[in-house]
């Protein structure tokens, strides 16, 4: 019977152990601070403005401080485009030198579905500042899940518009 029961036990936990490990992977580099600044010009629009803010926000209470910076303090470029002929609704191009970053600007594409609904948009920004402080693409109910769209997408599928666990083990981890 105990024989059974300590069987049992190490097959339950070969079972939990695989969905315990993390699944947050990371990018090559990260910022060498975890204070991250953020900033955009006046000319963009207000609704850019907005969910730039809403995507820093979203890492609001992990070790990452993301705030808004100025034209002559900034980490993070961020602006709008509007590009029909891509496959992206937000992007984060990083630039970086041995594991820093150096530099990082982020788009947000004006000409995507995404743009025009405010949670997949707010989903999309959040994502994206998770690229910003060094996370890379998870699959599953995580916000850096690649997908806003489609068969189990972050949005599409599990309408998610805030980190979750693992988006902030991530986050907790680099920082
Ligand atoms: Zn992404």
């Amino acid at each position: 019977m105990k024989k059974i029961l300590i069987l049992s036990l190490a097959v339950i936990l070969i079972l939990i152990f695989p969905f315990k490990v993390h699944a947050y992977t990371t990018l090559s580099a990260k910022w060498s601070s975890h204070t991250i600044r953020y900033y955009y010009d006046s000319y963009i629009s207000t609704r850019a403005k907005t969910f730039i803010k809403k995507g820093a926000d979203g890492w609001n209470g992990t070790d990452v401080n993301f705030e808004l910076g100025n034209a002559g303090n900034y980490n993070i470029y961020c602006t709008e485009v509007s590009n029909s002929n891509v496959d992206w609704d937000g992007l984060t191009h990083s630039t970086w030198y041995g594991k820093y970053f150096t530099s990082q600007t982020l788009y947000l594409n004006k000409a995507k579905t995404a743009w025009n609904y405010d949670n997949p948009l707010q989903s999309v920004a959040v994502h994206e500042f998770g690229h910003c402080l060094g996370l890379n693409h998870s699959s599953g109910k995580v916000i850096m899940n690649p997908y806003t769209y489609g068969d189990n997408s972050r949005y599409g599928t599990y309408k998610l518009t805030t980190i979750q666990s693992d988006d902030r083990n991530g986050a907790n981890a680099l920082y």
